[in-house]
């Protein structure tokens, strides 16, 4: 089966949140199971600086945009576990960031992605790969199903293609008003409620739920919550009529990239079975952030984009309380100044017992996963959440509100049973955090429980393997309904 893979953001390429995890890591799994891939990401400056080896193929595209024509030229980088080409248009990539910075969104963000689309569909032609699936991800891809069920239905190369929408988040939804619409040389018939229209804008999301053969997103439970109107984000309606189309796949991670026994990013090794080193990495944690709580007592940390769904707000509201407890608190995040000011402020107001980095790093990101003992997650809403994960295989007990994803891979711990994996509430009040909290902290003191439980944690098994055979048979499903 030939698989055209294509994602606005590939770690370790480009990276804002977990969607380039997924990306990065699901071709990995597919590539084992007799897929033939290629994946297709935007070259940005992050990965022109980091990545040297990347390659110039010699091959260009050209699409229009409006009555223009813009030309990019194909990368590839030669060391890649898979194919892994680029598209490069440096008025539009080669960018401190990839949406936008502190003013906001990129105010040309529609004309960059519809670029992006339509030269991810010249570039099949150009290559001569013949896919059999495209399997796009989030709305700066959503055009590519319209694309190839108008502009592009024709081509020979695209003679057999069905395509598969993958939805990380329904909240982004790449809507622009209809100014923008003309640069994607669609019909105008197109621009109604029926289509690429949803109230007064156009919307690359709607796009893709509509035009896709099948529609997947992140978790089971997160697909049962956005068919209602509380979690629809205004797509409800439009997800119910393809009920029969949408799925919920949950994520994994890829287990050697986020492995304790093997991280040379870390203070010590540990695993399941030998978990000694995890002591040298709370040490080397509470060292980093200059923290003077005993080391006997647990280590609370976030990691996490500084947004509103995040829950951000809830452990602000319930800091001060957070701090009348023996606990340390760490914390590495960026994104609402607001936020970040107030996390910046906390480091200040309680020296010795709280650690904050604002800013983005996966080295730090690691050592904190490391040491830390609880990690919190009290989300508005999550589709289906890595971080959670993450901090399981290096033996950090999740503390989450239970909705979407974290429903699905967080199970309430039972200490009578001897059953779970986590604590979970589901009010969204401090009350309820602090609550769920002293009992994780009651529970971190009883020490033989607590080891056994962690051990468990770090156990589960949340790799691609199943989720990618999963995959599979979606893409036989949209291959068979092709619209
Ligand atoms: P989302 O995609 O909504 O941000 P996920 O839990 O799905 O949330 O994935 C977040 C990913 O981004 C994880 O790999 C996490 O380690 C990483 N991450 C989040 N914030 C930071 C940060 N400040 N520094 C480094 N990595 C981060």
């Amino acid at each position: 089966m030939n698989i055209l893979f294509v994602s606005p953001e590939i770690f370790p390429y480009s990276k804002t949140g977990g969607l380039a995890d997924v990306a990065g890591s699901l071709p990995i799994a597919l590539s084992k199971l007799d897929c033939n891939l290629m994946v297709v990401a935007p070259y940005y400056k992050t990965t022109r600086k980091k990545w040297p080896s990347i390659v110039e193929t010699g091959k260009r595209v050209a699409v229009s945009i409006d009555k223009f024509r813009v030309q990019g030229t194909l990368l590839k980088n030669p060391d890649s576990p898979f194919p892994m080409y680029f598209i490069n248009q440096p008025a539009y990539f080669n960018r401190e960031f990839l949406y936008g910075d502190a003013e906001g969104d990129y105010s040309d963000n529609a004309e960059r992605f519809i670029f992006f689309s339509k030269a991810v569909m010249e570039a099949c032609a150009v290559l001569g790969f013949y896919p059999d699936i495209i399997h796009c991800h989030d709305w700066q891809t959503g055009l590519i199903p319209v694309y190839l069920k108008t502009l592009y239905r024709d081509r020979t190369v695209y003679k057999n293609t069905a395509v598969v929408f993958t939805v990380h988040n329904l909240a982004y939804q790449g809507n622009f008003g209809f100014h923008h619409y003309a640069m994607t040389g669609l019909s105008e018939d197109l621009y109604n409620p029926e289509a690429l229209e949803f109230y007064g804008y156009f919307s690359f999301l709607k796009a893709g739920l509509i035009y896709s053969d099948v529609i997947t997103t992140v978790s089971g439970t997160y697909r049962d919550e956005i068919l209602k109107k509380e979690n629809g984000c205004g797509m409800e309606g439009v997800l119910k009529n393809r009920i029969k189309d949408l799925e919920g796949i949950e994520n994994g991670i890829d287990s050697e990239k986020w492995n304790p026994a093997r991280d040379a990013s870390i203070a010590a090794r540990f695993s399941p079975k030998d978990r000694g080193g995890k002591q040298g990495c709370r040490l080397d944690l509470l060292k980093h952030f200059k923290i003077k709580v005993s080391p006997k007592n647990p280590i609370v940390v976030l990691i996490t984009r500084l947004i509103d769904q995040k829950g951000v707000d809830l452990v602000i509201r319930a800091m001060d309380s957070i701090m009348e407890r023996n606990v340390s608190f760490v914390l590495l995040g960026s994104g609402d100044p607001e936020y970040e000011e107030f996390f910046k402020n906390f480091s200040i107001k309680y020296p010795g017992k709280v650690g904050v980095h604002i800013g983005f790093s996966e080295d730090l990101a690691r050592k904190i996963y490391a040491g830390a003992d609880l990690f919190l997650m009290p989300s508005k809403f999550e589709p289906c959440g890595l971080t959670q994960l993450i901090a399981m295989r290096y033996g950090a007990v999740p503390v989450v509100r239970a909705v979407g994803g974290l429903i699905d891979t967080v199970h309430p711990f039972d200490s009578g049973k001897d059953t779970g994996n986590g604590f979970c509430f589901k009010g969204f009040s401090p009350e309820d955090l602090l609550n769920t909290l002293d009992r994780a902290i009651t529970e971190f003191h009883r020490k033989k429980s607590w080891g056994k439980l962690v051990k468990r944690v770090m156990e589960e098994n949340h790799s691609w393997e199943s989720p990618a055979k999963r995959y599979i048979q979606l893409y036989k499903k949209a291959i068979h309904k092709r619209i």
